[in-house]
């Protein structure tokens, strides 16, 4: 099949991450998952002491940050945070840190240069589409309505022995979607050129299964 970079961006509670990681699959494609980037920064600046809040503080810091992914795995340094990039006090501090512009300026950077390897690569984030890659060939952008994303996300909390909190997880869906829509820098919009697909009634394998259509029209044969 021919090598094609597919851009998946939308706000937190579409399905993006299961959806891009199964299309990754289907495609025998690389997949890049660039909030995970975010959230290595936003790790390391709370261990390092640094306010998630202080822009300056944390924009001479990013610099110093050494990170690294084997596709599956995340590292600082040589520490495997796979694990606790996910945790509550990261979600909490993120937004901020990804608001910060030389954040920005340097995972898009190394965003960029991910992307460029060798074969096909599904890239996931919040403005894949729009900064890091606007010339991909494929743009996709997810959306679901506020109460389906935090219901899932409920659903998922408590599936994972967390309490089930719907209407807590539904006011920080919409603090998360009004930070990351508002900021000055890089705001979560969709592409012009970016096929918006609403998850709200579709399950995770038929979201796949539409996307992979939409990437056979755009590169021809697929496989
Ligand atoms: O996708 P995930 O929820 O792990 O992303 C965590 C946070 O990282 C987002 O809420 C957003 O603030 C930030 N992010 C971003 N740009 C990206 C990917 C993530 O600002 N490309």
């Amino acid at each position: 099949m021919t090598d094609i970079v597919i851009a998946i961006d939308g706000p937190a509670g579409t399905g993006k991450s299961s959806v891009s990681r199964g299309l990754a699959r289907e495609l025998g494609a690389r997949y890049l998952d660039t909030g995970a980037m975010y959230r290595m920064v936003t790790l390391a600046m709370l261990r390092a002491g640094i306010d998630p809040e202080d822009a300056a503080a944390v924009g001479a810091s990013v610099w110093k940050v050494q990170m690294r992914s084997d596709g599956d795995r995340y590292f600082l340094a040589e520490e495997d945070v796979s694990a606790e990039i996910r945790a509550e006090e990261v979600t909490q501090a993120v937004s901020a840190v990804s608001s910060v512009p030389a954040v920005r300026a340097r995972l898009v950077g190394l965003q960029r240069q991910m992307a460029e390897g060798r074969g096909s690569v599904v890239v996931e984030g919040r403005d894949i589409g729009t900064v890091v890659l606007p010339d991909a060939p494929v743009k996709i952008f997810l959306t679901a309505s506020a109460e389906t994303r935090a219901r899932r996300r409920n659903d998922q909390n408590v599936a994972s022995g967390l309490a089930d909190d719907y209407e807590g997880v539904l006011a920080d869906v919409r603090r998360r979607d009004h930070l990351d829509s508002n900021r000055a820098v890089s705001p979560l919009r969709a592409a012009e050129d970016a096929v918006i697909v609403d998850t709200s009634e579709m399950t995770e394998a038929e979201v796949i299964a539409h996307l992979m259509d939409l990437v056979k029209q755009r590169s021809g044969a697929v496989r």
